[in-house]
């Protein structure tokens, strides 16, 4: 019910400059920027280091860096970036570089393992990297898992400043000191470099794919989501005029990765939206309870994106007292189920701080559905995930008839599928899964099963997708089973999540058949000594989101349909009887 003015057809890279307008056919012109821009006012900073960005430097070193690039040889259309590190300043830089080049950034999660990054670095065909210094022996190890695969070493940028390079030659071990005289840091790539002109945006480069960032979807393993700038600059746009504007003043804490869509969400929200309104963004690599509120004294922030295990960790923590955290003014959560009880608790301890919920995928850029901050006040906020944000379009479709949901017979939950301008424009490379995740009329099939209340508020109440999240990661059980299955002593296996209360996350499960089935292992003993041994044996071998937290749990058969699909929904009724019976 809400208008909005336009949708702009821009650069996520033209966010930096707040007062130029670009003419283009479609008469493109900046309506969000209320306030005036001070330019030397801190844009981006860095809880940890204390290093901040201004708007003008962040201008003037994307720019040189960009310069930096482009003498490297990277050429837009051709190469593709991976970042791979913590949230940072150089983080947001390196960003910002290639985007001014019109180059698509594939984010890494930084928690991946070498397997899990050479499959993104492969899917991605990323050409050049930014790696964080202390993960080079992941990523080094990644590309060395595949000859046919690689990255030149000049190609490969140290994700840091000149004096943190200068402290590893100093203090490092010999490995260590090698690298660092291989690799340059991005520093050292724009410091004597002039300032470049940004890409010229033309009509219609606005479809171009900005960002790769990678999602299971709903099956399989990762595949890169191709959103373009006009995704991300109409989520912008969209967010602004439906939820509680960020303002002037405001100070946002950054700590989930950026390499997420959410902080994409985080990037939108923290790496883009801020820009519009010119709120200041603090940055902390990680989520740390201790980090967290000193951040949020030090800095005064006001908001932040959370995902509920946040909440719960900041509910039972001794450590809140201590410190001043009368600042934040709300949070938002976000990619995953948020349950009234954890509303209620968390806003009977924290009554200053308002807490409301947003809704969606990386494929939709992300948000589609938003509880705003006045509406939350208004008893609304039971868990509901709110209504849809203006030039989105939702349709239920039920699960039995595969018709439009027919509410006069009771139905009343159904299969979300969404359109809307900031709906992804495909999987990277991969027509198939685009094919399965689009109906006619280009509806975006999301997987996740909702309901609709009269007055237009919707609620998440299931998922049919093979999807498990993991405070907020995700975690494609498909993947975790194809590895369960090279294990020698293993003939087959389901994977599930299961929900845990304590920590208000779904915690994900094997189910295992062992070779020779469960007589071969006589006693509990033997069954629980298996149990660890295929437990600790994936745990080592996986991204820390994805390790069997849940417990392996022993089965002679796994529940499968005539085809052979695993019944994942049979496994969830067993874990739920089992916990019910313990
Ligand atoms: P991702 O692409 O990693 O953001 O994951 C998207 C999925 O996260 C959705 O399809 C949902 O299953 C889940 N999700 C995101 N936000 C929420 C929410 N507010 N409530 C329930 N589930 C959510």
């Amino acid at each position: 019910d809400k208008e909005i003015p336009f949708l702009p057809r821009i650069s996520v890279y033209h966010y930096l400059f707040p007062f130029k307008t670009y003419k283009s056919k479609h008469r493109t012109r900046f309506l969000y920027y209320p306030e005036p821009t001070n330019q030397e006012k801190p844009k981006f900073i860095d809880a940890s280091t204390g290093k901040f960005l201004t708007r003008s430097k962040l201008e003037e070193v994307t720019k040189t860096l960009a310069t930096g690039l482009k003498i490297k040889g990277i050429k837009q259309n051709e190469d593709i970036g991976c970042i791979f590190g913590m949230n940072s300043l150089n983080w947001v830089i390196a960003n910002f570089a290639c985007q001014a080049l019109g180059i698509i950034v594939s984010p890494a999660n930084y928690a991946y393992t070498p397997d899990e990054l050479l499959h993104q670095l492969r899917d991605s065909t990323s050409s050049f990297a930014f790696v964080q210094p202390s993960l080079l022996p992941t990523f080094l190890k990644a590309i060395e898992l595949d000859p046919s695969y690689s990255i030149p070493d000049n190609r490969i940028y140290l994700l840091c400043d000149k004096d943190e390079k200068q402290m590893i030659l100093e203090k490092g071990n010999e490995t260590e000191k090698s690298w660092m005289n291989k690799f340059q840091c991005i520093e050292e790539l724009y410091e004597n470099e002039k300032p470049g002109q940004p890409k010229r945006f033309q009509d219609g480069m606005e479809e171009k794919t900005a960002y790769l960032c990678y999602s299971s979807g709903t099956t399989g393993k990762g595949k890169g989501v191709e959103t373009s700038h006009h995704n991300m600059t109409s989520q912008v746009q969209a967010f602004n005029v439906s939820y509680e504007p960020i303002k002037y003043h405001d100070v946002i804490l950054a700590m989930l990765p950026f390499s997420h869509i959410y902080l994409i969400v985080c990037f939108s929200r923290t790496l883009h939206q801020p820009l519009t309104c010119n709120g200041t963004v603090v940055i902390l690599p990680r989520f740390e309870e201790l980090a967290f509120l000193k951040a949020v004294e030090k800095y005064k922030v006001t908001w932040a994106l959370v995902v509920p295990p946040m909440l719960i960790a900041l509910l039972h923590s001794n450590n809140v007292s201590k410190f001043d955290i009368s600042s934040i003014r709300g949070f938002m959560s976000g990619a995953a189920p948020l349950s009234s009880e954890l509303i209620r608790s968390f806003e009977d301890k924290f009554k200053h701080i308002k807490l409301t919920q947003g809704y969606g995928l990386t494929e939709t850029t992300p948000v589609t559905h938003v509880m705003n901050l006045e509406e939350s006040k208004n008893s609304l906020n039971d868990g509901k995930i709110g209504k849809l944000m203006p030039t989105y379009q939702a349709r239920l479709i039920s699960q039995q008839t595969s018709k439009d949901l027919n509410f006069g017979n009771g139905e009343d939950r159904g299969e979300l599928w969404l359109r809307g301008p900031s709906v992804m424009k495909g999987y990277w490379k991969n027509q198939q899964a685009t094919n399965d995740v689009f109906a006619k009329g280009g509806w975006f099939k999301t997987g996740d099963i909702a309901t609709i209340d009269k007055r237009g508020y919707f609620s998440i109440v299931d998922r049919v997708k093979e999807l498990i999240k993991y405070k907020g990661f995700q975690v494609p059980p498909a993947e975790l089973e194809a590895l369960l299955l090279t294990h020698p002593e293993i003939t087959d296996v389901g994977v599930i999540g299961i929900y845990s209360r304590e920590q208000a996350t779904e915690l994900p499960r094997a189910y295992v058949v062992p070779k020779g089935g469960l007589s071969s292992l006589p006693t509990s003993e033997d069954k629980a000594a298996f149990s660890t041994k295929i437990q600790e044996w994936v745990n080592g071998k996986v991204a820390n989101h994805k390790k069997l937290r849940g417990g392996v749990v022993l089965l002679d058969q796994i529940p499968k349909s005539p085809s052979g699909k695993i019944l994942r929904k049979d496994l969830r009724a067993k874990a739920i009887k089992d916990e019910e019976e313990r």
